[in-house]
C-alpha cells in the first residue's frame, strides 16, 4: 500500500484524491489518509502530491515511518 506522511499535515491539497482510481484516499482532521486494504498500489497519487507526502510504504523515509501505522490506525478507529 501507499501511505501519506507528515508533509500533508495542515496541507490536504487533495490532488491525490482526484487521481486515485479506486477512491481510497480519505480526509482526516489534519491530513489525508490512504486506506491500506483498498489501495491497489497503482502509484498514480504519488507524483501529483505538491508536497511529496506520499510514499510506497516500504520506501517511507525513516523519520516518517510512524505514518505507515498512522494510516492503518486512522481506519481502525473509524
Ligand atoms: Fe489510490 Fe493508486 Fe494512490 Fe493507492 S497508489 S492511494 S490506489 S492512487
Amino acid at each position: 500500500t501507499y501511505i501519506i506522511a507528515e508533509p500533508c499535515v495542515d496541507v490536504k491539497d487533495k490532488a491525490c484524491i482526484e487521481e486515485c482510481p479506486v477512491d481510497c484516499i480519505y480526509e482526516g482532521g489534519r491530513m489525508l489518509y490512504i486506506h491500506p486494504d483498498e489501495c491497489v498500489d497503482c502509484g498514480a497519487c504519488e507524483p501529483v502530491c505538491p508536497v511529496e507526502a506520499i510514499f510506497y510504504e516500504d520506501d517511507t523515509p525513516d523519520q516518517w515511518s510512524g505514518y505507515v501505522n498512522a494510516n492503518v490506525d486512522f481506519f481502525d478507529e473509524l
